[in-house]
């Protein structure tokens, strides 16, 4: 981390914590029963550096849901399984503009989903998911590779879990046409569980910025050591967080942040510094796109206290 001190980043981490616990306003998602009532007030700012040094604010240890945080690890899995141009091919790598729940997704780009992180092409990539045809096999996969990029194990949330299975209407409707549009590539059903099971992992926002932080240093866990996906697929998941990882806020998110991030309904915000650190913020209330109001405060203020930007000439 060239031009920094880790006492500085430490201090800017701080800093962007204080900040952002001023910033008010949104509300927990209410569309899943079990997010509506998770606490509000909860908040966490962690942040991993490419050598796998931590610094931590707030709630960092508390477990909350990883919801679409999710579709960057599949993402990352499907393209070490199948390689990232049938990945490309099969779903796509262009932003949608659209809410992350979309059914018009399913068809944007030539009938194919158009990107593994909204809700269409996330459930494409779990029907991509070797092995094929096996529920348990491929849950194993995306678990243990969720796992890995996070360093320490995680274990899904059974009462979110039942809570979002059981008002999934909208995502089963989307499964089913992309079925149609020869777009789902395994046993439709089951594809929606395997999506409404990653959604439904608990992690914390250490977790998440270590998986960040494996990312931003080329697939290696800086932490564990652990190769987990081939570097060259670094840039383009990068690449897939950048364009979509906000819906349909992501231009201006990338405006005003610099920093490429991919957020859940249950309140986290992802961001990678590709060479330089992972962060996560947790906050549960919302914007009306499902964002993060103070995960995003958070990252935004870390990225201009340390005056950061993956557009910067510098
Ligand atoms: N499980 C949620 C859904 O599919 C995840 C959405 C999100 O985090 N944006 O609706």
């Amino acid at each position: 981390f060239h031009t920094f001190t880790k006492a500085q980043i430490k201090a800017a981490v701080a800093q962007a914590y204080d900040e952002a616990k001023q910033v008010t306003g949104g509300e927990n998602a209410h569309y899943i029963p079990y997010l509506a009532n998770v606490d509000p007030s909860l908040f966490g700012l962690s942040v991993c550096l490419a050598d796998g040094t931590r610094f931590s604010m707030g709630d960092t240890s508390s477990v909350f849901g990883i919801e679409s945080v999710s579709k960057v690890p599949t993402a990352a899995l499907v393209m070490e399984q199948s390689g990232a141009e049938t990945v490309r091919k099969d779903i796509g790598a262009d932003a949608t503009g659209l809410p992350f729940n979309s059914v018009l997704a399913v068809c944007l780009e030539n009938d194919r989903p158009s990107t593994p992180l909204v809700n269409a092409g996330a459930m494409a990539a779990c029907s991509m998911v070797e092995p094929q045809g096996q529920a348990e096999g491929k849950w194993r996969e995306i678990r243990q590779n969720i796992e890995a990029l996070c360093g320490s194990p995680v274990a899904v949330i059974d009462e979110l879990y039942r809570s979002e299975s059981a008002t999934n209407f909208q995502n089963r409707s989307i499964a089913w046409l992309l079925k149609d549009y020869g777009r789902l590539y395994d046993d439709v059903e089951m594809s929606v569980d395997l999506y409404t099971r990653q959604c439904s992992l608990g992690v914390t926002a250490e977790q998440l910025a270590i998986m960040a932080a494996t990312i931003a240093n080329g697939g290696e866990n800086p932490v564990t050591g652990e190769r987990v996906f081939a570097e060259k697929l670094a840039g383009p998941l990068t690449s897939l967080i950048a364009t979509v990882g906000f819906y349909q806020n992501t231009g201006d998110w990338l405006y005003e942040s610099g920093i490429p991030a991919k957020t859940g309904v249950g309140g986290a915000v992802l961001g990678v510094m590709p060479g330089l650190f992972g962060v996560c913020a947790f906050a549960p209330p919302l914007d009306g796109a499902g964002n993060s109001v103070r995960g995003q405060a958070a990252v935004k203020a870390l990225m201009r206290i340390l005056d950061l930007s993956i557009f910067d000439a510098r």
